[in-house]
């Protein structure tokens, strides 16, 4: 767990957050300020400071977080209309909060490219 890291006080459950999905790699929660009808974040139970810090050894934790994704995704019932999956990385990529997640967000549709 890294001092001061936010979502790692999430994991740790120090800091409450609607949770949808936990196992030994991946949680699934919430976002707070939801941008979409369904706007849900996924990360690594590890500390991992963004996609730019990844490595081959955490392809069984990226397999299972897309997996749960997809899952949550037709829990959702935003499946069959799609969704974007995105991971900020970065002051100019938006990356507000520096340990690595995901946004599953759907129910409406999105802009390409993103602005
Ligand atoms: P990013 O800007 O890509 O780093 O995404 C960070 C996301 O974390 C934003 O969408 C925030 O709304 C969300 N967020 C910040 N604090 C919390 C929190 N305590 N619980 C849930 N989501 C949060
Ligand atoms: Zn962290």
């Amino acid at each position: 767990m890294a001092d001061d890291c936010l979502f790692c006080r999430i994991v740790a459950g120090e800091i409450p957050s609607d949770r949808l999905h936990d196992d030994d790699l991946v949680i699934a929660i919430r976002d707070i300020a939801p941008r979409a009808p369904t706007h849900i974040l996924l990360m690594p139970r590890r500390h991992i400071a963004s996609a730019a810090e990844l490595t081959d050894a955490d392809a069984p934790m990226l397999g299972r977080l897309f997996a749960v994704a997809a899952d949550l995704a037709r829990q959702a019932g935003i499946a069959d209309s799609g969704y974007r999956l995105v991971s900020n990385v970065g002051r100019w990529g938006g990356q507000t909060v520096d340990h690595l997640h995901v946004h599953l967000m759907g129910g409406r549709a999105f802009e390409w490219p993103p602005g």
